[in-house]
């Protein structure tokens, strides 16, 4: 498959961005927003989807720094000793904003695994937001790949 690289908007840098393993297939989808009001009004929220609606079923668990764009995980999702797995997402996650800000990549490598950015979609067909690696390749959801017989 050709290899495809996606537009970033660094200055905003909101958005959904999933992060898959290229080896296993795994793969964890984030959101990156911007609150536009209530007592964290300015801030980047860092989230995790953690259910099935990837519109709404985030958690949230850092903020970013608008600057320097670091990931600041909050406290009570740290680790005590070793890392939480909040913490190793968002090396993950600044890495990839590095490499596709900066280096106008795809990837990125951390600790000899590769790894791919993928940034969310809309279905073709029925205008649904689309965060899975498959579905975003084919720009079609798996629902309306059915009409498709894809
Ligand atoms: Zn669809």
């Amino acid at each position: 498959m050709a290899k495809e690289i996606k537009k970033v908007d660094f200055n905003a840098r909101e958005g959904i961005w999933t992060l898959q393993n290229v080896e296993t297939g795994e793969h964890r989808t984030f959101r990156i927003m911007r609150k536009r009001r209530g007592n964290l009004e300015g801030k980047f929220l860092v989230s995790l989807l953690r259910g099935s609606d990837n519109t709404e079923d985030y958690t949230a668990f850092a903020f970013m720094d608008e600057n320097a764009g670091s990931i600041h995980v909050w406290r009570r999702m740290r680790g005590n000793g070793k890392k939480s797995a909040y913490e190793v997402y968002a090396i993950m996650l600044r890495a990839a904003l590095d490499a596709t800000v900066n280096d106008g990549a795809d990837t990125f490598e951390i600790a000899g695994r590769q790894y791919r950015v993928i940034l969310a979609d809309f279905c073709r067909r029925c205008g649904r937001t689309l965060t899975n690696p498959e579905s975003c390749d084919l720009h079609v959801g798996p629902e309306c790949r059915k009409h498709y017989n894809i």
